[in-house]
This record gives C-alpha cells, sequence and structure tokens, in this order.
C-alpha cells in the first residue's frame, strides 16, 4: 500500500505526544489530551505542513514563529489551566496555543500584535469550531481589559520584565507565566502568582521572539538586532 501524506503526519503526530512530550516529563492527561486533539499542521504554512510535528518552532511569517510543542506543553502543565477557567494569551501567533487553550479553559482571549497573524489565526481556529476562542489584533503587553480578571495569563514572547497591566488583570489566585530577558540563554521563565508565591520549578531553556508593544522590547533595545 502506498504511504499517504496523512499516514506520515498521523505517525509524526505519535512521536511528538510519546517521544518529544511524555519522553520529556510532560504528564498531565488533560494537555497531552488537547495536543492529541488540535491538528497543528493547520496552523502552519503550506510548505511547513511536513514539518508540523517536528518538536521545533517554525516559521509563520511576519518575523515570527509558531512555538516549540514541548516548551508549550511545559508552560500549559506549569499553569494548570482549568475548564472554569477565563485565559489571556500573549502573542497569539499562528493561533495554534489559543485552540489547545480553547480545549482546556472556558473562554480565552489571545491577543496578537501583527494583525495579518491575527486574521490569519482567526479564520483557523473559527474553521476548526474553537467558539470559545477570540483572536484579538492589538498589544497584548497591555492586556485586554474587556475580559478581565484572567484565571490564567500566557505570554508566548520574551518581555524585557513582567508587564504590570497583565498582573493588574490577574483573578485572585490567578497564575501568569511569562518568558521573560533579552536573545537566548538569558531568557528565563517566570511565573507570578495573585495573592501569593509561585514557586516554579526550573523551565527548560527558551529562545521566544521578542515582545513588543508599549511594554515589550523596542526595536532597538531587543539585543543583537
Ligand atoms: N503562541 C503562538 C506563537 C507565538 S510567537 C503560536 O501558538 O503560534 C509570539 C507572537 O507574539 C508573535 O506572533 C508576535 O507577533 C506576537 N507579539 C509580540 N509582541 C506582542 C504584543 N505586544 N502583543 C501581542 N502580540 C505580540
Amino acid at each position: 500500500m502506498v504511504k499517504t501524506h496523512a499516514d506520515d503526519l498521523a505517525a509524526a503526530k505519535w512521536t511528538m505526544l510519546h517521544e518529544h512530550l511524555v519522553g520529556r516529563g510532560i504528564n498531565d492527561d488533560r494537555v497531552l489530551r488537547a495536543f492529541e486533539r488540535v491538528p497543528r499542521e493547520q496552523f502552519v504554512p503550506h510548505d511547513q505542513r511536513p514539518y508540523a510535528y517536528d518538536d521545533r518552532a517554525l516559521a509563520i511569517g511576519y518575523g515570527q514563529t509558531i512555538s516549540q510543542p514541548y516548551m508549550v506543553a511545559w508552560m500549559l502543565q506549569a499553569l494548570d489551566v482549568q475548564s472554569e477557567h477565563r485565559v489571556l494569551e500573549v502573542g497569539a501567533g499562528s493561533g495554534y496555543q489559543a485552540a489547545l487553550l480553547g480545549e482546556l479553559a472556558r473562554e480565552v482571549y489571545a491577543l496578537e500584535l501583527v494583525p495579518e497573524l491575527a486574521e490569519r489565526a482567526a479564520a483557523v481556529v473559527a474553521r476548526l469550531g474553537y467558539e470559545t476562542v477570540h483572536i484579538v489584533a492589538g498589544d497584548g503587553s497591555l492586556g485586554h481589559p474587556p475580559g478581565q480578571p484572567y484565571d490564567r495569563i500566557i505570554v508566548a514572547a520574551a518581555a524585557p520584565t513582567m508587564p504590570e497591566p497583565l498582573v493588574e488583570q490577574l483573578a485572585e489566585g490567578g497564575l501568569l507565566l511569562a518568558p521573560v530577558g533579552g536573545r537566548g540563554q538569558q531568557q528565563c521563565l517566570t511565573g507570578v502568582k495573585r495573592g501569593g508565591q509561585l514557586a516554579l520549578r526550573p523551565g527548560p531553556g527558551c529562545t521566544f521572539v521578542p515582545l513588543r508593544g508599549q511594554h515589550g522590547w523596542s526595536q532597538r533595545a531587543w539585543p543583537g538586532e
């Protein structure tokens, strides 16, 4: 029998789930089920589809990337998203993580600074039927006051410091997770818990694109550009 493209993707998805996620310590059943359900190939450009389940970031245009699956899974597991939660994502990019959040939470607001990416992400999540996921074009470093307070906030781009508006839009007991720092090794996943302390085990080393906008890096300040 001739092997089809769909068979290849299914095999690659199996490898992602079992080797890249479970094999490296992701054990939250709800997170794993979300990864099983959301088709990552639908969120990447056509020429990237054969690589959709590689455990790495992929280019999605406009100089941006869809994050590495293991990193996304690690953050989602650390964030402990519950089905009654209202969640804010800053940096929707392709919309992939927003769709994963749609599987986990009650309502999701996902802000994206690049209008073309926001439009594309909104079209994909709508086509896949994620009615509780709202992709909003705009500067997410300011949060998104209409949806506050948020039980969980996740930032998908590296911020120079923890953006204060995000801390302010957290619900009591809510959690916020963001990569804070510059390029490469200096970045470190940082957690904030409203009204308490959040102890984070050291996360994986990470390389996110810079957070822009009012509380992000200015073009000149991002080291190396
Ligand atoms: N979560 C995404 C990947 C995000 S990459 C996914 O699943 O595909 C980070 C994204 O953050 C990029 O698309 C970038 O344009 C966006 N971004 C950077 N600064 C931002 C800001 N201030 N507000 C909203 N989005 C921002």
